[in-house]
């Protein structure tokens, strides 16, 4: 495997940071997850454009160009000959001292993976996830907005950790509120009486690129889709839901909290989304 380190592609055993990075000291740095179907990769431009959004929120200076960044993912994923996978790119504020002040920072770090991913099993598409609630909250956007894909995915990692102990697939997460904010890395939709509903940004939340596409889908569909608040009770009385991400494409989820979500089985809607996904992450992107 060819990794991308700071400009040049190095074997997997030669690619490592320093102990001194910040990123590993502090979780202080960003990163995308992006995927490549077919020999092209997919939204690839919007990948590029939310890190380095990420990385203003944070005044982390990328070391290259969003162009030279574009290149530098192609490259990476045609030297090490893959059309279909997963590209991990993370920016660290780079080697400093032992201070939190990233002014003992000069040079973040790039770093860029491309590998395989399966994150749900296969046959998870055709059953749908079952999902708890977390009792870890999504942070609140008055802290670090979680509009900033950044380092620090602790509370995802806890919420993870709870869902998985109680025997569900994924874990919901509110906000200090209550109210629905998402998954521990999907965005979440729900459908009743024909008409779409996702959070809105507001309640403090990652705005996938796949949450964006899913809602193009739905239109293409005639489904109309609106950002609200969300509770827990209009997922429990919804008929169907699904949820979106990256790595995890266009998945149903069939139950929260032990209740059945509609039938508790995937939904018409929530079948031609995941299918109709699977068709434009095949047919579109940036060719490798
Ligand atoms: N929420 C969180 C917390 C995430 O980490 C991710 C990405 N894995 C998403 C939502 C989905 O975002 P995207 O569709 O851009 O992958």
């Amino acid at each position: 495997m060819q990794i991308y380190v700071d400009g040049h592609l190095v074997p997997e055993e030669d690619a490592t940071v320093s102990v001194f990075d910040h990123g590993l000291l502090y979780g202080d740095g960003i990163f995308e997850g992006i995927r490549f179907y077919s020999g092209r990769v997919f939204k690839l431009e919007e990948h590029i454009s939310r890190l380095y959004d990420s990385a203003k929120a944070i005044l982390l200076d990328i070391p290259i160009s969003a162009t030279e960044m574009l290149e530098a993912v192609l490259t990476t994923v045609r030297a090490n000959q893959l059309s279909d996978g997963y590209v991990r790119l993370v920016v660290t504020r780079g080697k400093g001292s032992l201070g939190l002040s990233p002014k003992s920072c000069p040079n973040p770090s790039v770093i860029i993976i491309a590998a395989n991913i399966a994150l749900y099993p296969e046959e998870k598409y055709s059953t749908g996830l079952k999902l708890i609630t977390c009792p870890t909250r999504r942070p609140t956007p008055a802290s670090l907005s979680p509009m900033v894909k950044s380092l620090n995915y602790l509370n995802n990692v806890m919420a993870k950790i709870e869902a998985q102990a109680s025997g569900a697939d994924e874990g919901l997460m509110l906000n200090e509120q209550g109210y629905v904010t998402e998954c521990t890395g999907d965005n979440l939709f729900i459908i009743k009486n024909g008409k779409a509903f996702t959070p809105h940004v507001s309640a403090g939340m990652l705005q996938g690129i796949t949450r964006d596409t899913a809602i193009e889908i739905l239109t293409e569909l005639g489904v109309a889709v609106s950002q609200e608040t969300l509770t827990r009770y209009d997922i429990f009385t919804a008929d169907e839901c699904f949820l979106t991400g990256t790595a995890a494409e266009v998945i149903p989820a069939v139950e929260l909290d032990q209740r059945r979500i509609g039938a508790g089985e995937p939904g018409p809607i929530t079948r031609r989304c995941v299918e109709r996904y699977r068709e434009i992450v095949n047919s579109q992107g940036t060719s490798i």
